[in-house]
């Protein structure tokens, strides 16, 4: 055949689109930007005249397919209609909602116990830029509404619920009614629950965040975080500007994997908060055993309140050894199928020591107000058969 066109611009150029039959499965989008028909829908498409993609910082189809996933999932059965964006991890959507919504001289009021990185960048980061973050016990409500009543520059509330890796639960009724009342924004991290055990809209939440990195996606092959906010205009514009400029947007590759893997989310659900049940209810009977943290455990100091706000407990566990760190140490070198990883909600289990590990950058008197003493041990519980986890940490201890 005689081409028309050159043998290297034959290779310079672009193949038109293949399709012929619509695939099955979510492609990859993976390009940078997006081709105009016409210099006319360009400028349409460019001032939101007409619906379309630009650049994939700004937007992507497989990245928005992801998110609105998302959003359906944790809108499901309620009377919310929300808005849904999927981030880079987990920490850059925590990050961008905070420089979206709030300015220099607001105020966030928090608890002690957050993720170990969240605390770090509202103290290392936000701090120095003059959003201060105060630290109280969530569960003190009339602490809350003291702090709230006597600090006017509080503009969001942001806690966790199970929070790590104590498991200690917060009001989410009780904290969004006073939120509310003074006008504040609330801001939870539903990472260890998924829309699937807990549904923090319910209880009045405006913004949840996820790190899909760990549950949502499930098998710890991507870093990615989602935001879902209940006021959906002020995700398109707000925070939505925020991503777009902070350059905090997933990538086509990171949101396929988290969707591949939410397609089991329900299954894996249950059998975590099943197996995390089980190795509780062992460890809770061993001698060795000083203290669970399960919030499925009746012993647990939130157990009404995780029975209320969750389906079921979750895959999330820690507990004490009676010999301290020594004893902790011990056990985590005799492992022989659990895997020491400083990650969670994966398929196997993995163990964690939160002293010298997640918690290592946090001042010590801070931990230890929190429960997070030298002899902890956090435990994602997997997928495996039961019989097995408990097996290998009942000959590790
Ligand atoms: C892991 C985690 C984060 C941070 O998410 P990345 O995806 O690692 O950035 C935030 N909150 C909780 C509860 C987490 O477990």
């Amino acid at each position: 055949m005689k081409e028309k066109i050159q043998f290297d611009t034959i290779c310079a150029k672009e193949v038109p689109d293949p399709r012929t039959t619509a695939p099955h499965i979510l492609p990859i989008y993976a390009t940078s930007a997006f081709a105009f028909d016409s210099i006319d829908q360009g400028i349409d498409i460019f001032t939101g005249k007409e619906k379309g993609h630009v650049y994939s910082r700004y937007g992507n189809p497989t990245i928005e397919a992801v998110a609105e996933k998302i959003g359906r999932l944790e809108a499901f059965g309620l009377d919310v209609d929300p808005g849904a964006i999927l981030f880079s991890s987990g920490m850059s959507a925590i990050s961008t909602l905070i420089m979206g919504l709030l300015k220099s001289g607001d105020t966030i009021l928090s608890q002690g116990n957050l993720y170990g990185g969240t605390t770090e960048l509202l103290t290392k980061i936000f701090q120095p830029l003059g959003i201060q973050t105060t630290m109280l016990d969530l569960r003190n409500l009339e602490a809350v509404e003291q702090q709230l009543k006597t600090d006017p520059s509080i503009r969001m509330l942001l806690f966790e619920t199970p929070a790590n890796p104590t498991l200690a639960c917060v009001d989410m009724e009780a904290l969004c009614g006073l939120a509310k009342k003074y006008g504040v924004y609330t801001f939870v991290d539903n990472t260890f629950s998924t829309p699937y055990l807990q549904q923090p809209f319910k209880y009045g939440v405006d913004f949840i965040v996820h790190s899909t990195t760990k549950f949502l996606n499930g098998h710890g092959n991507s870093i990615a975080g989602a935001l879902v906010g209940r006021d959906k205009e002020l995700m398109r514009t707000k925070i939505w500007t925020a991503m777009k400029l902070a350059g905090t947007n997933s990538s086509p590759w990171e949101a396929w994997l988290v969707h591949n893997g939410m397609k089991t989310l329900a299954l894996r659900m249950d059998r975590h908060s099943e197996n995390a049940l089980g190795l509780a209810r062992f460890l809770e009977a061993h001698n060795k055993v000083d203290r669970v943290n399960y919030p499925g455990l009746e012993s647990h100091p939130d157990y009404v309140l995780g029975q209320k706000q969750m389906r079921a407990s979750g895959g999330m566990l820690s507990f004490e050894l009676a010999g301290g760190l020594e004893a902790g140490k011990n056990l985590m070198r005799k492992l022989k199928y659990c895997s020491l990883a400083p990650s969670l909600g994966e398929v196997d289990t993995l163990i964690l020591h939160p002293a010298s590990m997640s918690h290592l950058n946090i001042p010590k008197e801070i931990r230890l107000k929190n429960g997070i003493t030298d002899g902890l041990i956090r435990v994602s519980v997997g997928l495996e058969n039961i019989t097995d986890i408990i097996g290998d940490i009942e000959q590790a201890m």
